[in-house]
């Protein structure tokens, strides 16, 4: 395939928002410098349309390291027994969410392993609190697989989002990542109850996973597409020493940036983080994924005394940092490149609150 057919079908996909997967494959492996540039360009384009300069911003808190599953590739997965564990309660959520109010935040993140201690009706009344106490407030939730009826209970606790990456669409390669009993079939199903519970549903996936393949790749954009989450979540992999892929190679920060982009033109509405695995890969990788697309940042709001030890991957940034530095780091940065971080709910374009 030459470079001119590959800017071609960048074109189509700017304009008919769809490729095939035939199509997929070749934008992926017809990565240059020079075609991810003109993806970034385009990319800019729909960014700027829905969302203008504007980045929102989610106060992160990492309530739980406790978990019961075992991903091969997670820092915190069940059978690290280096992991120092540790879990929030529910006056120090709370406190966390007050922190985050008076920082400017208007959408609060509960993001943990999955841990068991804390029962449906614990998280329902944490969200029922958070939203009494900050009704502007947004609450996502990142907890996991539950079923439909927790799901529902959340939400009619007052929960507006839920963040679970499908991880890789492929069920093979799902499995190459993920011990039994966690299947695709059931990570694939809990998005769709997501979906149709009311919820702003985000998926996503780690660039450059141990095993992932072009056509996996493929695979899940026509499955984000069929999907049509109101957020996608991706970042590079990146390895943890204490987990069977510690030897594995990280993913390439510049294809997490050319992914970025090549999402914003096949969803241009969708609502996409620049991640910290994305500032941990590369200093400047936030900055450089908000200038491909991205228009969403996510602060880390949790205690300092555990920052370190919600360890996913290694080397994680911000770990050392106050909530307040972790605002105006982000602020900072986001202004040397033109783009300004706003005080507001950041609900999906579609949505109307
Ligand atoms: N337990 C929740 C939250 C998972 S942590 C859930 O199941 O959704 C959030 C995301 O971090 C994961 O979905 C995964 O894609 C990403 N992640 C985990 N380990 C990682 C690693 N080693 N490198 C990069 N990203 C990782």
């Amino acid at each position: 395939m030459s470079d001119r057919m590959v800017f071609d079908l960048i074109d189509k996909l700017n304009t008919e928002h769809a490729l095939s997967r035939q199509e997929w494959i070749s934008v992926i492996d017809g990565y240059t410098p020079e075609i991810a540039s003109y993806v970034s360009e385009k990319a800019r384009y729909w960014q700027q349309k829905y969302y203008g300069n504007k980045i929102f911003v989610r106060g992160l808190i990492e309530m739980t390291n406790y978990c019961k599953n075992d991903c091969y590739y997670c820092g915190i997965r069940r059978s690290n027994r280096n992991a120092e564990r540790y879990r929030l309660t529910k006056d120090e959520i709370l406190a966390c969410a007050d922190l985050g109010y008076e920082l400017g935040y208007r959408t609060i993140v509960l993001q943990g392993g999955e841990d068991p201690f804390y029962k449906d009706e614990d998280i329902a009344a944490i969200v029922t609190m958070i939203k009494q106490a900050h009704p502007d407030c947004a609450v996502t939730l990142s907890l996991g697989e539950r079923e439909y009826d927790t799901y529902k209970l959340w939400f009619d606790a007052g929960a507006d989002r839920y963040l679970l990456r499908h991880e890789t669409a492929n069920h093979d390669h799902y499995r190459y990542l993920h011990p039994e009993p966690l299947s695709a079939v059931h990570r694939q199903q809990c998005l769709r109850d997501l979906k149709q519970i009311g919820y702003q549903a985000g998926a996503g996936f780690m660039v450059g996973a141990p095993g992932q393949t072009t056509e996996h790749l493929a695979e899940d954009m026509l499955f984000l597409k069929e999907l049509d989450p109101e957020m996608v979540g991706i970042g590079p992999f990146l390895p943890h020493h204490d987990t069977p892929f510690a030897d594995e190679k990280p993913g390439s920060t510049e294809m997490t940036i050319y992914f970025l982009g090549l999402l914003r033109l096949m969803l241009p509405k969708v609502l996409l983080p620049a991640t910290t695995a994305l500032g941990t890969a590369d200093p400047l990788g936030r900055e450089k994924g908000v200038q491909a697309g991205a228009n969403v940042v996510m602060p880390n709001l949790s205690p300092t005394d555990v920052r370190k030890k919600y360890e996913l991957y290694d080397n994680k940034i911000c770990t050392g940092d106050e909530a307040a530095e972790c605002k105006n780091c982000l602020a900072n940065r986001m202004r040397s490149i033109g783009y300004e971080v706003v005080a507001s709910r950041g609900d999906h374009y579609s949505v109307t609150v």
